[in-house]
């Protein structure tokens, strides 16, 4: 048993990290942590830093204080649903909070308004299916108890509703100067909570229903209001004694935690008397020794889980790159889910080569509950109407305009890319969410009437239903991004299978969605290798897949999928070519060279990888990149650099294999990048950027792509030897021409084989209403990423000729319908 202080009376003179102090000067062991202003507010967001949260923690040790709960009160259920909202993610923050103190248990009350119990018990539910994985997850147990003027007053209806919940680690709490609005029987209450209770409340409160409801006069008369007090033993009129021997009489083994309020003036000396009255009371219907037994209680009832589930909704907390043992989960209707595989694969800071996570890797089985959960999502979610399915859209891009930067750390922290290159992800992967809050207007299908005598014909666009997106490391949030907004919008539900390098993106925006309204369901993440893949190509009840990757994966993914009856759009790697013409502006083309050769360490399928210079501005062109690439400065992608590491150790011993390649292969190499001197500590992953001249098309270096900061130039004679090279290469993802000849660039774009083309422009990325893909090796399918291509790929069409009756219908004709 365990004898606690809920320092309640010091809040308004001290702060959270003093209480451990006071609370041990007053021979208390144990403390509980209400709501406070600098803490856990009432009704409102945590307002303490992790920073502070690890101080009190030592403070509390330091003191050998141990902090028996930490006590949330928050609308989690209502009235409105934005409270509602606001209050689970108050709690999810309180409950981080909880873990980092090393508690083990939360206490609450059921916070809904008396008024409409039906509205509120739903509200409850619904935190409760948000919170309890959580709870789970983190090993915590949760005590409530019944609140005047709250949805549940009554001690029974408590503790029915606690059994309702049916979990082993929810239990009541009996409030002692609530026992006049909980039904004054404390005998029987006790009795039917029985094992479930494991807290006590202790304060006196006098009986507001005796003397004809004349000890407190409420004005004015008819009042609802509830009154009740938190007052020192003995003040009030509570049966102690019969308290504690109900409590004695279930076998009591839990925490009593004095909560006397409202008289801070001499709190000290109410504090030890409650003490010493908790003492007596327990001495007398327990027995001397728990009531000696009560100063040695420090242990836990049950071993912290160690397991870290939060972790696979990273936010602020997590984005700390020292997290070594988190372990990341799965995201399964709303929550995460650890699967039950038992393969794990290490997740690093490429910038110092630390291991920073550990990554489940999903099995056969942990991929069918997942598609299970987004096959149950699918009809109703299916249903629900484009305005309110566009309303979650319009949430889910205000969360995350206002918290891309959480998004951008964690994309730094796991590939590496400089944090403002990471944000600039983000936000380009934000315009298909906007494009697809537009969504209305492009499911419009198209109507003609009278098509025949009498009849009528329209067209309609509906959901496919569960769709896999399988994604590359180079672009964690803006690649899904490129299908899931409008996969989504169009009424299916998305299964993601995230990069295993980087999959804390694709995480914080499943937990995104779920701040954002979104069904459970609709948005699952499920994290994995191969096999993961595998069982989506093959999943029955996966009807599209969206693949981003290199060319040999995606030629796979394609002919597997569609061989399983899948619609599929594989968009494969690239090699992209920047034409330069002897009247170009060589400033502008140096520039561009190097912002989109060596830009994300050149792991971008836009980058630039190959700049064919013609005619004569060769030398001049390689001199300029060369002084260009002297400026760039290569190191930890959290600093002021301009170009961070490459996503992992094998990317790098394959890129530095590249480079030894091209010099063995005979090309003149201007800038080596290799033992390049990062501004990084540790060992991170890096090769600084490298040049090539004179590169010859047999070469590895120009054949293969080679998705690091290596630059190649070939130089060719003429315009028309230019363009056949670039038609001839295999991939046909971007290119570029730098020209000031307008003919020139109009004939260029008419005539090259290559799906997206950049005049003047690096990186022709298209924007999110035209749609994005390449040609030849680089996209297999025929329907390119977002824009209207991408609305088409999740909607398949309908078409309904309807006749309604009409006095000349009718008439047999077992002819081919024909139109009159
Ligand atoms: P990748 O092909 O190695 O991996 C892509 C996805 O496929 C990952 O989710 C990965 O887990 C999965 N995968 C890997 N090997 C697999 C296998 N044998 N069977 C089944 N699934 C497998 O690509 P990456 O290294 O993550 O990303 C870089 C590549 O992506 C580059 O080639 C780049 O050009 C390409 N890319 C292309 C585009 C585009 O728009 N065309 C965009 C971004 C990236």
């Amino acid at each position: 048993m365990k004898l606690a202080l809920d320092p309640q009376m010091f809040f308004a003179t001290s702060s959270a990290l003093q209480l451990p102090d006071i609370v041990a000067g007053l021979g208390y062991e144990w403390m509980e942590l209400s709501p406070k202003e600098d803490f856990i507010p009432f009704f409102k967001f945590p307002k303490v830093d992790t920073a502070t949260v690890r101080k009190l923690r030592k403070t509390a040790a330091d003191a050998g204080v141990g902090i028996a709960s930490v006590l949330p009160v928050l609308r989690w259920s209502g009235p409105s649903e934005d409270e509602r909202q606001a209050a689970v993610r108050a709690w999810k923050r309180a409950i981080e909070i909880t873990v980092n103190l090393g508690v083990e248990v939360m206490n609450s009350e059921f916070n809904g308004r008396p008024e409409d119990p039906e509205h509120a018990e739903g509200q409850f539910l619904r935190s409760m299916d948000e919170l309890m994985p959580i709870f789970e997850a983190e090993g915590l147990q949760l005590v409530l108890e019944p609140h005047p003027d709250d949805f549940i007053e009554d001690g029974l209806a408590a503790v029915n509703m606690i059994r309702g919940l049916d979990k082993d680690w929810i239990s009541f709490l009996y409030c002692t100067p609530h026992t006049f609005h909980q039904g004054n029987d404390a005998t029987g209450i006790i009795a039917a909570a029985a094992d479930k209770v494991s807290y006590l409340h202790l304060a006196d409160s006098l009986d507001h229903t005796a003397a004809n409801g004349l000890r407190y006069i409420v004005n004015p008369p008819g009042s609802t209001a509830r009154v009740h007090q938190h007052a020192e033993i003995g003040r009030g009129e509570v049966d102690f004694d019969e308290v504690f021997a109900a409590l004695a009489g279930v076998g009591f083994d839990g925490v009593i935690s004095s909560c006397v309020f409202g008289w801070d003036e001499i709190a000290s000396e109410i504090s030890i008397r409650q003490r010493d009255h908790a003492r007596a009371l327990i001495g007398k219907h327990f027995g001397a020794d728990q009531a000696a037994a009560i100063h040695n209680d420090r242990t836990h009832k049950k071993p912290l889980i160690k397991k870290r589930l939060e972790n696979s909704m990273p936010d602020t907390l997590t984005t700390d790159t020292s997290r070594k043992n988190d372990i990341l989960h799965h995201w399964k209707a709303g929550h995460p889910f650890e699967g039950s595989s038992g393969n794990f694969a290490e997740v690093t800071n490429p910038a110092t080569g630390e291991v920073s996570a550990q990554l489940a890797l999903a099995s056969v089985e942990d991929v069918n509950e997942v598609v299970a959960a987004a096959t149950a999502a699918f009809p109703a979610w299916r249903d629900m109407s484009i305005t309110k399915r566009t309303q979650i859209l319009f949430r889910f891009r205000e969360l995350l305009n206002e918290r891309k930067e959480e998004c951008a750390a964690l994309i730094t922290a796991e590939h590496g890319k400089v944090l403002s290159d990471a944000l600039g992800e983000v936000s380009r992967g934000q315009e298909v969410l906007e494009f697809a809050c537009g969504v209305a207007h492009l499911l419009k299908g198209g109507f003609t009437e009278n098509a025949s005598s009498g009849v009528d014909v329209h067209s309609t666009r509906q959901p496919l239903g569960p769709v896999a997106i399988i994604s590359p490391f180079n672009f964690p949030a803006m690649v899904p991004m490129w299908f899931f907004p409008i996969a989504v919008a169009c009424g299916n539900t998305v299964v993601l299978k995230p990069s295993e390098k980087d999959p804390s993106a694709a995480l914080w925006m499943a937990r995104l969605w779920s701040e954002a309204g979104l069904p459970d369901g609709v948005f699952n993440v499920v994290n994995g290798d191969k096999v993961a893949v595998d069982a989506l190509l093959s999943h029955p009840d996966i009807m599209a897949v969206s693949f981003v990757g290199s060319t040999p994966i995606a030629r796979y993914v394609y002919e597997t999928a569609t061989s399983h009856g899948k619609r599929v759009q594989a968009l494969g790697g690239a090699k992209n070519h920047m034409v330069v013409l002897p009247d170009a502006d060589l400033d502008l083309a140096a520039d561009q060279a190097v912002n989109a050769g060596y830009g994300s360490a050149g792991e971008r399928c836009m980058a630039i990888s190959a700049v064919v210079a013609v005619g004569p501005i060769a030398d001049e062109l390689v001199s300029k990149i060369k002084d260009r690439t002297g400026k760039l400065r290569t190191g930890d992608g959290r600093r002021d650099s301009d170009m961070g590491p490459l996503v992992t150790a094998a990317a790098r011993d394959r890129v530095s294999g590249y480079i030894d390649a091209g010099e063995a292969a005979g090309a003149e190499l201007v800038v080596d990048g290799r033992g390049v001197q990062p501004d990084a500590d540790g060992h991170g992953f890096f090769v600084g950027p490298t040049l090539f001249d004179r590169v010859g098309t047999e070469m590895s270096i120009y054949t293969d792509e080679i998705f690091g900061p290596v630059l190649a130039v070939l130089r060719v004679d003429s315009y028309a030897e230019a363009v056949q090279l670039v038609n001839e290469n295999p991939y046909g993802n971007g290119t570029a021409i730098f020209t000031n000849d307008g003919g020139a660039a109009r004939r260029f774009a008419n005539e090259i084989q290559v799906g997206m083309i950049g005049i003047n422009v690096p990186i022709p990325v298209p924007m999110a209403y035209f749609s994005f893909g390449g040609w030849k090796s680089s996209l297999f399918g025929d329907t390119h990423a977002h824009g209207t291509e991408g609305v088409h790929f999740f909607t398949r069409g309908k078409v309904i000729t309807s006749r309604w009756l009409d006095p000349s219908h009718g008439g047999l004709n077992l002819g081919f319908p024909q139109n009159d």
